[in-house]
């Protein structure tokens, strides 16, 4: 069964506390921050944190992909590794939380599934699914878009120095029924890639990831 954990609550605790803070009058706005995270670095920690307070939500759920339908031909280090480093990087803010959900889920992660699950689990909820962008301008070719379209409003976040997307942009996933809103946020040059590469190559990432998800990423020698 998925589980969600929230720094040293009970995974109980958590649940029973979301569907409180769901019945109590206003609905519960949860962010869910999806990801590969291989690793998570400070640029998906400062996005999540930005949006959660930009839109004034009462969490954000982080949720690493399983095994990603749009990785199938890469190699991504497992599952498991991936979600234990972002349990390590979240530790100590109070409204960051995290599922295992699409990581034990059987077969290709899709969004679809997960925003199906949270939803039968937090049916008064609002979600608001965040992402970089330029991903958001792709939701067209997800899976079942009509149905994800109804699922969650998506936020896009803009990053200076990139191709910034503009409202006009957002015409055609409107137009397909896709509530979706565009935030700008600070500019971290920060990549999984670049981290992989530089951890590959002995270089330090000191600052660019947590200390402990450095730590346990060399004592599982993860990326060497
Ligand atoms: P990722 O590389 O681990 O990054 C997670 C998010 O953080 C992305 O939206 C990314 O936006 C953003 N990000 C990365 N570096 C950042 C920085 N320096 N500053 C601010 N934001 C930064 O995740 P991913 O592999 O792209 O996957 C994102 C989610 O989309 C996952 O939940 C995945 O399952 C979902 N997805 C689903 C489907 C489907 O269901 N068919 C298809 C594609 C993706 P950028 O990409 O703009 O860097």
């Amino acid at each position: 069964m998925a589980s969600f954990c929230a720094g040293s609550q009970s995974l109980d605790d958590t649940l029973a506390g979301l569907h409180e803070r769901g019945r109590a009058g206003e609905p519960l706005k949860l962010g869910i921050m999806g990801g590969t995270f291989d690793p998570i670095h400070v640029g998906h920690l400062i996005l999540a944190e930005q949006v959660h307070d930009a839109l004034g939500l009462d969490f954000v759920l982080f949720i690493p992909t399983g095994n990603p339908s749009f990785k199938r031909d890469k190699l991504v280090r497992p599952a498991d590794d991936r979600l234990r480093m972002v349990e390590l990087a979240i530790e100590g803010n109070p409204h960051f939380l995290v599922s295992d959900m699409e990581v034990v889920r059987e077969g290709v992660t899709y969004t679809l599934d997960t925003l199906r699950e949270l939803h039968a689990l937090l049916p008064a909820a609002e979600l608001f699914f965040i992402m970089g962008s330029d991903t958001l301008l792709t939701l067209d070719h997800w899976r079942a878009s009509e149905e994800l379209a109804k699922l969650a409003i998506f936020v896009g976040v803009n990053r200076p120095g990139d191709s910034l997307a503009s409202e006009e942009d957002l015409g055609h996933l409107r137009a397909l029924g896709f509530k979706a809103l565009l935030l700008d946020a600070p500019a971290l040059e920060v990549s999984s890639s670049d981290i992989r590469q530089r951890l590959e190559s002995g270089r330090s990432v000191r600052y660019l990831v947590p200390d402990s998800v450095i730590r346990y990423a060399d004592e599982r020698r993860l990326y060497r």
